[in-house]
């Protein structure tokens, strides 16, 4: 799953490439849309919404979609070769004179009017990059399951949005609490969200998602993808497991020393 960051940046280039420009090319590439014409339209802007894009179109549409797990849009020159993907898994084309945006594998596509954009979007807890963050609202929502797990919390998008699975690990080392410690447990939650929004705004332009300051490879996360490395503050292996219902269940890292609180037992 993408972080909030990857979506913002995808939503910027989108907007570079299409905003305040008629398409002069448009194909939506799925069953529901295959008679939808957008061709003609002007793209008004590109918004990003927590991990949701927005195109908004003249006259009151939107296409939103989503990347979920492994999609992506990549903005290409007239001429130019689309490199990386196979053409069987692009879902949308949109284009203009100057620039031709592609998607690829995009699990969520459809058009919306835009004052009905809250349909798609309305459940989600506040946006850490979005014009309207909003903290305090982010902390409440964060603690009315106090039960549940940090880990768990912090990658519900009603909570907050934009948090993904690296984010998610990087913040319980960087608070000291391992992902299974219940969230009403944890010491200042305020706390740790005032620094997932500044990781996600210190990383919103660049494609890494460095949290440790260090952008050298294997240096640039504290614990995410580093199982059975020493960790980078106490030298301890990082370890890794499964966390999350059965079916929704992401690879989870931590320190054992560094962090506090319930884990599975090793080998478990
Ligand atoms: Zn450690």
């Amino acid at each position: 799953m993408p972080e909030g960051d990857t979506v913002w940046l995808a939503a910027r280039r989108l907007r570079e490439a299409l905003a305040g420009r008629v398409l002069t090319r448009a194909d939506l590439r799925v069953p529901s849309l295959a008679t939808a014409t957008l061709t003609g339209r002007r793209v008004d802007d590109v918004v990003p919404r927590g991990k949701h894009l927005m195109v908004r179109l003249e006259e009151g549409w939107t296409l939103h979609s989503h990347l979920r797990m492994d999609g992506a849009w990549r903005i290409y020159a007239p001429g130019q070769r689309w490199r990386g993907d196979p053409d069987h898994q692009i879902r949308a084309i949109l284009g203009n004179a100057d620039a031709i945006a592609v998607g690829y594998r995009l699990p969520v596509l459809e058009l919306l009017r835009t004052a009905e954009e809250d349909t798609a979007v309305g459940h989600l807890g506040p946006d850490l990059l979005g014009p309207d963050w909003n903290a305090p609202e982010a902390v409440r929502r964060l603690l009315t399951a106090p039960d549940r797990p940090v880990g768990e919390a912090l990658l519900d998008q009603r909570n907050l949005a934009g948090i993904g699975n690296v984010y998610k690990c990087e913040l319980c080392f960087l608070r000291g609490v391992t992902p299974w410690t219940p969230v009403g447990e944890c010491r200042d939650p305020a706390r740790m969200v005032a620094l997932a929004h500044k990781l996600l705004d210190a990383n919103k332009a660049r494609h890494d998602h460095i949290t440790t300051g260090d952008p050298r490879r294997g240096r640039s996360h504290w614990v995410y993808g580093r199982a059975h490395q020493p960790c980078l503050r106490c030298g301890t292996a990082i370890r890794r497991a499964q966390q999350g219902d059965p079916g929704g269940e992401r690879v989870t890292y931590w320190c054992p020393s560094c962090q506090r609180g319930p884990a599975p037992p090793p080998g478990g």
